[in-house]
């Protein structure tokens, strides 16, 4: 019989698992509680459930729970990284953020990625394969338990395409915000993608309240096919109208991220041509200076550049934020703590 990995489970699939194994409903909330309340990492810790149900249950179901490989903390700002093994064998990063309004944990979708957008770390070696419902979930409960603060915001924006694993990451939105778990609000939620058009209209179509961030990363085709290849398959034209759906649907407004490339996006020209484009559209850009990767030589673009491009997009009315650097001294880009430790294996 096929191991059932039952962390992935919502309530109702869990019931219906223990019914068939002979087991009490009642049964299915109370191990529900303890996977995505308590947060338990074995069977052992589930102190109320009768001791056949233990011994039974490790023999047909997986609680897939992640080990800690690697934590490395900021001297700067407090920031967390965690570098952590699934049960392949595989490794992911994730990452702490402390704010004034909350923490917030940035988790990976993917192991790797396919997307090969070019200034990213993440998608070097190509992808692996793809997270369940439950690994998503783990990078989140691994680190609220070993800090013991309680996690507020998640922002979908670590390694991997989350659009690229979509029923998986529909999945794991349910489960977090469900009101028998862990129980954070869909709007505390951001989805960062590199702009899959089906996939957003997919999306908007789920009716959750999350946000959804696009990575616009320049304000024409011609500059974004040579940053990001999925622009080759998907025009800015419908990207953007996606992302209007989106927002027409979920009444969300969406969050551009737009990483300045020193002598390749960042010209004034440039954004003038962004200020047209996000007229038309319910939301705010998100200007990251690019963290260089040592696989290529992009440089990030000086302060005066960054503050040029933001005063412009402002004086034309659109709704713009730089975004602070966060563990700048514990290798803050994605995928760039995780490629530094395959290097050295
Ligand atoms: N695949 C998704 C989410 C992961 S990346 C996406 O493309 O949106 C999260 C954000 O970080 C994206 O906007 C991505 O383009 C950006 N990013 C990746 N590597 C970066 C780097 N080295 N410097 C600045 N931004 C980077």
């Amino acid at each position: 019989m096929e191991r059932t990995d039952i962390k992935s489970l919502n309530l109702e699939e869990l019931t219906a698992f223990l019914v068939s194994a002979g087991e009490k409903p009642f049964r299915a909330k109370q191990l529900y509680e303890w996977i995505h309340q308590k947060l338990a990492a074995s069977y052992d810790e589930m102190t109320n459930l009768p001791k056949s149900l233990k011994e039974k249950l490790p023999k047909m179901a997986d609680l897939p729970s992640l080990t800690v490989v690697e934590e490395k903390i900021s001297q700067i700002d407090g920031t967390r990284k965690y570098l952590f093994g699934l049960s392949d064998g595989n490794v992911i990063e994730s990452v702490l953020m402390k704010y004034k309004h909350g923490n917030s944990v940035c988790i990976s979708s993917q192991v790797g990625c396919r997307m090969g957008c070019r200034f990213c770390a993440s998608t070097l070696d190509g992808l692996e394969r793809n997270l369940s419902p439950a690994e998503m979930l783990d990078q989140i409960y691994r680190i609220q338990k070993l800090t013991g603060e309680r996690v507020s915001n998640i922002v979908v924006m670590g390694s991997g395409e989350p659009l690229d694993n979509y029923e998986n990451l529909v999945q794991f939105i349910h489960l977090l915000t469900d009101e028998n778990g862990l129980n954070i609000s869909q709007r505390n939620v951001t989805v960062s993608t590199c702009g899959i058009v089906p996939a957003i209209l997919k999306l908007a179509e789920e009716k959750f309240q999350i946000t959804l961030a696009l990575s616009l990363h320049a304000p024409n085709d011609e500059v974004r096919k040579s940053l990001m290849p999925v622009a080759n398959r998907y025009p800015l034209v419908d990207v953007l109208s996606a992302c209007h759906t989106y927002f027409e649907k979920t009444g969300r407004r969406i969050t551009f991220e737009y990483s300045l490339v020193s002598g390749v996006n960042d010209n004034l020209k440039e954004a003038s041509a962004l200020s047209v484009l996000l007229k038309a559209q319910h939301g705010h850009i998100n200007l990251i200076p690019v963290n260089p990767i040592k696989e290529r030589d992009y440089v990030q673009s000086d302060r005066k550049a960054i503050e040029a491009f933001k005063n412009l997009l402002e004086k034309n009315g659109i709704n713009v934020t730089i975004r602070r650097e966060m563990g700048r001294d514990i290798n803050g880009a994605c995928g760039q703590l995780r490629k530094s430790f395959l290097n050295q294996e």
